[in-house]
């Protein structure tokens, strides 16, 4: 067959593309060799759906291994008792989990979108909003953190079926314990998503939400610097919060509500590429390496709050105990939107974001959000940090000027050739 050199060549320049820029937006990571490997093999060609000697189809002997060592592998990373890596996705993984444990117009409480919480976790244009009955918390204006007592008024109020907690822009620890408590207080049933945080849960490095929430749902391409996809968790097992019935009988525990509701609930065949590409990611997650590592990217991050903090800029609850900061630009007179669209222009990646209690709209915000777990991936230290800041800075005070946004961007591709990428 003919080599389609038209694909080829986009996809060599998106290579090009993340060698020479400079990636700040927090859900992203540059994953390994060998997981970029895994993904292209010839695993892609296999139907496997069921569970690993549970399938509906032959051939699976090989597959079985490559699914049940994911699974070992994710269990011993963060310590859980059942995981179900078929997920295609962090969307998918709470969709799963939604149908598995909710009937349809049930009470959900999430964090509210505005404030960091995620599209799953129950926009209207989403299906948890479409689906169910979504209500909110949020951070508390003075603070930006999160009032865990409010929580616990909202959900009496509210009476949730399925409390979710985790984020995509909150760059603070949270209290599962506290969750747990009013989870249970409500009767309702504790979702943990650490998409975003993942890498540092898994080595300790912040709260254990497995010790306290029923269950633990994740993406694997952020932090975790695996492959594109999504995983669902439970330390404990419970009776199914539905009491679901299938022609062949009660489906009785949580887990094997969970499983269903990823195959055939949402999904079909899994995706055993990307499976495979998520066992490296988990062993490699295991290493001294990558430990190194995700205390590093927190290191950065925080070594970037302090420059910020420096330079005038408000950062949402004044730092960060992970790998993102969320900063306010209104004190600067500059838009979300404009910031990404002048930063895109010197070759800096990072993304516009609504802030808590945004006068703006979410095409435009009043903040923007940036990551460090990308860039310590290409080696970048603490001292790295402050000249990011500072081209950061320079970029938006200088950005009616195309000519000086042009020598920003040459200096940060001569700069990014010290941190060689793939090549
Ligand atoms: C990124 C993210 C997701 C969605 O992950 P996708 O893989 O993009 O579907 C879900 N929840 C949270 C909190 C996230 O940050």
């Amino acid at each position: 067959m003919q080599r389609d050199s038209k694909i080829f060549n986009l996809i060599e320049q998106e290579a090009l593309r993340q060698e020479e820029g400079l990636e700040l937006i927090a859900s992203e990571n540059f994953t390994s060799k060998q997981v970029m490997e895994a993904q292209g093999s010839v695993l892609t060609n296999k139907y496997a759906e069921g569970l690993p000697n549970k399938r509906y189809y032959g051939g699976c002997q090989v597959v079985d291994l490559i699914e049940q060592e994911a699974i070992d592998r994710a269990k011993e990373l963060f310590g859980a008792n059942w995981v179900n890596v078929q997920p295609h996705s962090g969307a998918q993984a709470n969709a799963a989990v939604m149908l598995g444990i909710l009937n349809p117009g049930d009470r959900i409480l999430g964090f509210d979108l505005s404030h960091g919480g995620h599209l799953t976790h129950g926009s209207h244009v989403n299906f948890s909003g479409k689906l169910y009955e979504p209500h909110f918390y949020g951070v508390e204006k003075e603070t930006g953190l999160i009032d865990w007592e409010k929580v616990a008024e909202k959900a009496e109020e509210v009476k949730p079926k399925l409390i979710i907690c985790g984020a995509s822009s909150y760059s603070r620890e949270w209290n599962y314990e506290r969750l747990r408590e009013i989870a249970d207080e409500v009767g309702a049933t504790l979702l943990a998503d650490i998409s975003h945080p993942a890498g540092f849960i898994a080595r300790g490095l912040l709260n254990d939400p497995l010790e306290h929430c029923h269950i633990v749902t994740s993406t694997t391409h952020k932090t975790l610097r695996g492959p594109r996809g999504g995983i669902i968790m439970t330390r404990e097992d419970f009776e199914n919060p539905l009491g679901l019935k299938t022609p062949k009988g009660t489906i009785k525990t949580l887990t094997q509500a969970l499983d269903g509701a990823v195959f055939p609930g949402t999904q079909g065949g899994p995706l055993e590429h990307i499976i495979a590409g998520k066992a490296i990611a988990f062993g490699e997650a295991l290493t001294d390496d990558y430990f190194n590592y995700i205390m590093q990217v927190r290191k950065n991050a925080q070594a970037m709050a302090k420059e910020f903090l420096n330079r005038g800029y408000d950062i949402v609850s004044g730092g960060t105990d992970n790998h993102l900061l969320l900063i306010d630009l209104r004190s600067k007179g500059i838009s979300g939107k404009e910031a990404e669209n002048t930063l895109v222009k010197a070759d800096i990646t990072i993304n516009k974001n609504m802030v808590p209690f945004d006068d703006k709209s979410p095409f435009v915000t009043s903040g923007m959000r940036i990551g460090t777990a990308a860039v310590t991936t290409r080696g970048m230290k603490e001292i790295d940090m402050a000249r990011i800041v500072d081209m950061i800075d320079t970029t938006l005070m200088v950005r009616a000027d195309e000519r000086k946004l042009e020598d920003v961007k040459i200096e940060i591709n001569e700069w990014m050739k010290e941190f060689p990428l793939y090549s």
